[in-house]
């Protein structure tokens, strides 16, 4: 709606974008910008969560990436000033869980040196308590934490290597005590398995100042068993907490964002839900992601990726590296989540411990 109230026209609101759009941005085939890049800094974690990377698959005998396969910091950065060139205005920094990367902070150090990056990142939060402070000091601007549950058994099982919720929790609040605010906390809901934990989790952050979000549980990858019948739509997740916490929609911060935003009628703050499986949002997807060798995805279902850690290493200039992403995203015609059936669900797609949510 515009301020007239009048509804405004898809490619409208595409024409606003793109005059808004720095110069050399590229869109793809949809109109979307490339605004986000997601980069994976290892395929390695010391949680095994049910819904990313269960135990069965990704045991004491998996093959993880040698450290001579990972991108560089030199590399990372270098990508991500491309990006940038190139119209991307935000770096989330993944994994597998991004904290065990060694020597992080220099990582962030560099990253922060690229002028007006927005830079943030997502961890499970078992090493934050410790690294908080030096992600701060070295340039992290906001940060989100993985936490299914509070119960310790629920939250057991969900991470399945016996991790309690204590340790998260000191994470957070050492995140928050040194300016990583506000903290953002993502939960994925998976029906049977941790729902009970949705009012819970909602009584426990309300009036924090923290922004709780509730993720659909998604199809990524091929291991997980996912079921549609055991995905709790965002809209019952809503309606749980609204019959106990009075809640009300706000609007989207800009375009492209991912959760839908609610605050409590009481003004004790504001909780997401992103909600890929029943209120697709590809229309507006800005994201890239790359993995921690050096593919880049254009979509968290893809089946496959672009190998640019070859450019890198293989001599490419800056203007080659151009081209190449530029006809990459140029391209890119992704919206798995709008066209999910029974039979996409088996696709050969990529881990998402692989590439970052
Ligand atoms: S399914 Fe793919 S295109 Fe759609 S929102 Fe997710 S990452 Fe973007």
């Amino acid at each position: 709606m515009n301020r007239l109230g009048k509804p405004v026209s898809y490619r409208a609101q595409i024409n606003t974008l793109h005059t808004n759009e720095p110069a050399g941005s590229i869109t793809d085939t949809l109109g979307r910008p490339c605004r986000d890049l997601r980069v994976s800094v290892t395929d390695r974690c010391n949680f095994r969560c049910v819904y990313c990377m269960p135990k069965e698959v990704f045991g004491r005998d998996y093959t993880f990436l040698d450290r001579a396969e990972l991108l560089t910091f030199e590399e990372i950065v270098r990508l991500a000033a491309t990006f940038q060139a190139l119209g991307g205005e935000k770096v989330r920094l993944t994994g597998g869980e991004p904290l065990l990367r060694r020597a992080l902070a220099r990582l962030i150090a560099m990253l922060a040196g690229l002028p007006g990056l927005d830079l943030t990142l997502t961890t499970n939060g078992s090493l934050l308590a410790e690294q908080a402070p030096a992600l701060k000091e070295a340039g992290l601007q906001r940060i989100t934490v993985s936490l299914d549950a509070l119960d310790n058994a629920v939250f057991q099982a969900m991470n399945d290597v016996g991790f309690r919720v204590e340790q998260v929790l000191e994470g957070i609040a050492a995140a928050a005590a040194a300016g990583l605010t506000p903290v953002k906390i993502n939960m994925v809901v998976k029906r049977g398995m941790n729902d009970t934990s949705i009012l819970p989790m909602a009584r426990y952050f309300r009036g924090s100042g923290h922004i709780l979000r509730f993720i659909e549980y998604m199809d990524v990858g091929t291991t997980n068993g996912w079921r549609l019948d055991d995905v709790v739509p965002a809209a019952e997740i809503v309606r749980r907490i609204h019959a106990e916490l009075p809640l009300e929609p706000v609007e989207a911060q800009y375009w492209g964002e991912v959760a839908q935003r609610w605050r409590y009628r009481d003004g004790e703050g504001e909780i997401g839900v992103i909600s890929s499986v029943t209120q697709a949002f590809c229309r507006d997807c800005t994201r890239a992601r790359l993995s921690a060798d050096g593919k880049l995805y254009t979509c968290l279902f893809a089946t496959e990726g672009h190998d640019l850690r070859a450019l890198l290493r293989g001599g490419a200039s800056d203007e080659e590296l151009v081209t190449a992403i530029t006809q990459i995203w140029r391209v890119r015609a992704d919206r798995y989540s709008e066209i999910r059936t029974a039979e996409t669900v088996g696709l050969d797609k990529v881990e998402m411990s692989y590439i970052g949510g």
